[in-house]
């Protein structure tokens, strides 16, 4: 991607001196067509000004030539004064303002305006004086005296005022005209040197498209510029860095794509071809289906034998997979120097990937995908030999389907992972397709979970106390902690509604270590005001008590509570007692060491074998609820609960019984000299506080569970 960043500046560069250059060289040559433009423009105006000019002195000359041809027969026969006439006919003209003759001893003859009649007239007398015409400007006027002589006779000086701006629309057009086809050079000088920038930087230009190509991921390219020049040497350097490039570009999809174990697609592979898939898949219509494999008990393999055969194990796995593949008639994709250049064929190809550890995942056309399935179970049936060791390595696998079970390759990749985990769930070495209740369920339990660790964390367990009684005497001996979750919106719930979902989520420990404690606290406070010794129990599940660092914190607990031996009284599942767990028995040795009681919880319900039950140190057999609730109506009933108690008189065991709920029930025990009971008849679970109260007060049995 680094590669394609720094092509992609290089092309912005390019693309930058390119535009900058074609401006730079349509500005020089407008700055250099508009000068020369201009320079011949103004050659044009002069020149043509210049004939305009001498046109107006061949006017001038002419009438000056006329006046003095004209005047003179005149002059010579002495009929000067009737030279007004002849200036009359010459003033007609439009460009003779005014024309008079000056004889020789200064007298105006013919002039328009009698004022200046006796006037000197200096311009004329320098001419006489001069013997030269003499001219003279006069605000709009050029006043011009021409002496007039025949011979060495002098008669006198022609006086003509003449208009020069007869001429003037003459000028102002010669500009005017000039002028318009100077814009008009200028613009096509301007458009023409546009023209040739833009054509002196064309090579640039493929330059900078190719380099664009190239920077969105176009690697398969070259350019060809015949300038003869830098440019042509430039393209030819852009060829040799594209082929390096694409060399460079091909050892690093080998790095990042391939796994290195097994030769096949990686994590990183199938998460953009997965990707490009699926979007070609939406929008041509198409199908397609995941597998995702995880092969069962791979730990076990590297934890017995060692990784490398671990990874001899995987490259062998994966071999199989593609063999399977190709079984059916599918090509599996491979690493390609370009992620685009390998087109997925939605009918033909397949994807084998590895996403990491012993996790496979396949893409493959939806209708084979079953089939593949069975197919990949039964391959991997055989064994597999690795440095002489023969080893089993069975697969679970999930099945996703594209697009009607999830939309998009992330969904997509965790149904399939979902299915997988349902596959396990069911027994491994075989497959699952998605199924979106079962996901949902988990997704439930899964929030539910979330919420028992918020509620630890919000201290909203409680341990109400049961009270058991003295069957004989009705006296209270002591009480079980039973759990309570205060739910801040759905009241007080049962353990039932969410021991099972903590146990599923590991928190049975952090649940125990707050029923600890609560328990404890309650035997301190109690103890001191009662007049008779009290057990308190409270309930242990097998995930605690294989908990080492519960156990450590409940011993210690125990310990600093300092309470009477005796008191706390540990109860345990028939199941739990009879788990197998060596560990287990240690830790319970433990706690009994420590001066804990012990209880067989729920007796009657599980499948105890008495010789273990023998063997395991107890002190209280608790029968179950659901023994006693036929005594008093049915015989046999009757005599089951007295075997069992004998049974426990052999072992030397305290029995409480467990849910009485009658005083037909309650006689029965006192029949057959039962110990202990406990149960609704007697009194309901309660908080602790108001089982202080309740004792106190005498203990009324009226007291209800507030649960
Ligand atoms: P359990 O240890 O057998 O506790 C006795 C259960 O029977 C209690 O139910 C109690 O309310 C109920 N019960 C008592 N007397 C009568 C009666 O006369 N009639 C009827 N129908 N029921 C009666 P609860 O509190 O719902 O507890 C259910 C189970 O949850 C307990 O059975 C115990 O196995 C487990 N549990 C409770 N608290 C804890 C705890 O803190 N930790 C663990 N691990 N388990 C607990
Ligand atoms: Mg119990
Ligand atoms: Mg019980």
């Amino acid at each position: 991607m680094r590669t394609f960043v720094v092509l992609r500046s290089i092309a912005d560069g390019v693309r930058f001196a390119k535009s900058g250059l074609a401006r730079r060289l349509s500005f020089v040559f407008g700055a250099l067509i508009s000068t020369i433009v201009a320079a011949v423009i103004l050659i044009n105006v002069q020149t043509q000004l210049q004939l305009v000019h001498e046109r107006l002195e061949q006017r001038l000359a002419h009438l000056i030539d006329i006046a003095v041809e004209l005047s003179l027969p005149y002059l010579i026969e002495g009929r000067g004064a009737e030279l007004d006439l002849i200036f009359e006919e010459l003033r007609g003209h439009a460009d003779v303002l005014d024309i008079y003759f000056v004889d020789a001893v200064g007298r105006r003859v013919g002039a328009l305006s009698d004022s200046g009649a006796s006037g000197e007239d200096p311009l004329a007398r320098v001419a006489a004086e001069t013997g030269r015409q003499q001219r003279l400007r006069h605000g709009n006027r050029l006043q011009v005296a021409m002496p007039v002589r025949m011979g060495s006779l002098a008669y006198g000086t022609l006086r003509l005022d003449f208009d020069p701006n007869s001429l003037r629309s003459e000028v102002a057009t010669v500009w005017l005209t000039n002028a318009l086809a100077g814009v008009a050079f200028v613009m096509v000088g301007l458009f023409t040197s546009n023209i040739v920038a833009a054509r002196l930087v064309r090579p640039l230009n493929r330059l900078t498209r190719a380099t664009e190509r190239a920077a969105s991921g176009d690697l398969d390219q070259a350019i060809s510029v015949r300038t003869n020049d830098e440019i042509e040497s430039l393209a030819h350097s852009f060829n040799t860095m594209l082929v390096a490039l694409r060399r460079s570009i091909q050892e690093i999809h080998e790095v990042a794509y391939r796994d290195k174990l097994t030769g096949i697609p990686n994590r990183a592979w199938l998460g953009s071809k997965l990707e490009q898939i699926t979007l070609e898949a939406s929008a041509r219509g198409e199908c397609f289906s995941i597998l995702f494999l995880d092969l069962d008990d791979f730990k076990a393999v590297n934890d017995n034998h060692g990784h490398h055969v671990g990874d001899m194990l995987l490259i062998q796995f994966a071999n199989r997979l593609r063999d399977c593949v190709a079984g059916l008639g599918l090509v599996p994709l491979a690493v390609g120097s370009s992620l685009r250049s390998v087109k997925y064929r939605f009918d033909r190809d397949a994807v084998v990937a590895r996403l990491g550890g012993d996790e496979f995942t396949l893409v493959v056309p939806t209708p084979l995908c079953i089939e593949l399935a069975r197919r990949i179970i039964v391959a991997m049936r055989a064994p597999f030999v690795v440095d002489a060791l023969i080893l089993r390595a069975t697969t679970s696998i999930g099945v996703a389907r594209f697009p009607d079970q999830a939309a998009s390759f992330e969904a997509l990749l965790k149904h399939a992972d979902v299915a997988m985990y349902q596959a396990k769930r069911a027994g491994r070495n075989r497959f699952a397709t998605y199924d979106g209740d079962q996901h949902r369920l988990a997704l439930e339990r899964q929030e539910l979970a979330d919420e028992i660790r918020g509620a630890i964390e919000a201290d909203q367990f409680e341990i109400f106390l049961q009270p058991q009684f003295l069957v004989a005497t009705g006296q209270v001996s002591g009480a079980e902690a039973l759990v309570r979750w205060r739910h801040p919106e759905r009241g007080t719930l049962l353990p039932g509604t969410f021991l099972p979902l903590a146990a599923g989520a590991g928190l049975l420990p952090d649940i125990g270590r707050l029923v600890v404690r609560k328990t404890l606290a309650a035997a301190q406070r109690i103890l001191p005001s009662s007049d008779a010794p009290l057990t308190f129990a409270m309930n242990l599940s097998v995930d605690e008590l294989a908990d080492p660092d519960f156990v450590e914190d409940l011993l210690w607990r125990i310990d600093s509570a300092d309470l009477p031996p005796g008191t706390l009284e540990i109860e345990i599942t028939e199941n739990t007692a009879m788990s197998d767990g060596a560990q287990i028995q240690r830790q319970l040795e433990k706690l009994r060491l420590a001066g804990a009681r012990l209880a067989i919880d729920d007796f009657g319900v599980g499948y105890s074998n008495l010789g273990r039950l023998k063997g395991l140190a107890f002190d209280t057999l608790k029968l179950d609820r659901s023994l006693l609730l036929d005594v008093g109506e049915n015989e046999e009933a009757e005599n089951l609960m007295a075997t069992i108690l004998a049974m426990a008189q052999v072992m030397k065991a305290d029995v409480v019984a467990e849910g009485i709920e009658t005083t037909v029930q309650l006689s029965v025990l006192a029949k057959y000299q039962c110990r202990f009971f406990q149960g609704f008849l007697g009194a309901y679970p309660m908080p602790v506080e108001d089982f202080v109260s309740w004792l106190d007060a005498g203990q009324s049995s009226e007291r209800r569970d507030r649960a």
